[in-house]
């Protein structure tokens, strides 16, 4: 199967199943999004709607963020990840918004690769989910799964997959496409261990369809090394076991 054909197919698939995707992050706003973005670098949504609740009711707005001093930020996002560096990121950005941006969130992803604590995947995110723009965030998931799925041929850094899908996908799609590919990898195809097993696309996964080839080859080598009876190569046959077993699909040999 040709890249063509596994974005048509994954466009269809989740078009079909998952037309209103979503991101899992709780806002109430643009400007409740970009905190609620900031805090989720390198943390969990679950955990950032736990603090953003307390948070955003102590600073509704911009002006009343920037008043506010780092310690007293720190006190609410002490539970997530590096809260040192995000309540430094959360005033800095909320002072920027006020002196620079009228107290509003910029649209244009050079104005909010401005704000301190905003890289090229957050403005991504606003510039997408808040103004429609056609762009694609590339965290984690996103890139795992697009690598994969067989979406993106390698692309090493988010940029290059950045750049695969923009390439690749149909305009409509592609805000939507980030939420897919996030939730997707959030819950079936997880990082450890996907979880194929389970997942619908296994019918045009270039990793599934790779992982099934070499297992199939695997399982052959095996069985012509029993029937052979050939102990000098007992070694092989249980390296392939061990394999297999890694593999969960040693059962039948
Ligand atoms: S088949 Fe497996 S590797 Fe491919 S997308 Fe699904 S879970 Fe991920």
């Amino acid at each position: 199967m040709n890249k063509k054909e596994r974005y048509r197919h994954f466009v269809e698939y989740f078009s079909k199943h998952s037309p209103n995707a979503v991101t899992e992050l709780h806002y109430g706003s643009p400007f409740e999004l970009l905190v609620a973005v900031i805090l989720s670098a390198q943390c969990t949504d679950k955990r950032i709607n736990q603090v953003t609740p307390a948070l955003f009711e102590r600073f509704p707005t911009p002006q009343a963020l920037a008043a506010s001093t780092v310690d007293e930020v720190f006190n609410y996002i002490r539970s997530v990840s590096y809260p040192n560096n995000k309540a430094k990121h959360l005033v800095g950005m909320a002072q920027m918004l006020v002196q620079d941006f009228k107290g509003e969130v910029p649209a244009g992803l050079d104005n909010l690769q401005k704000l301190p604590g905003v890289g090229r995947k957050t403005a991504n995110v606003i510039a997408s989910v808040v103004f429609a723009t056609p762009a694609i965030a590339v965290d984690t998931h996103v890139f795992r799964v697009a690598n994969r799925i067989g979406l993106t041929s390698n692309a090493r850094t988010p940029l290059a997959v950045e750049k695969q899908l923009m390439a690749h996908l149909p305009k409509d799609v592609i805000g939507i496409a980030h939420h897919w590919l996030i939730l997707h990898g959030r819950y079936i195809c997880v990082a450890r261990r996907p979880k194929c097993e389970i997942c619908p696309l296994t019918w045009f996964c270039r990793y599934y369809e790779r992982n099934n080839t070499e297992t199939a080859l695997l399982k052959a080598e095996a069985i012509k090394i029993k029937k052979a009876k050939d102990m000098k190569k007992k070694n092989v046959l249980n390296k392939i076991s061990r394999e297999l077993k890694k593999r969960s699909v040693d059962k039948d040999i």
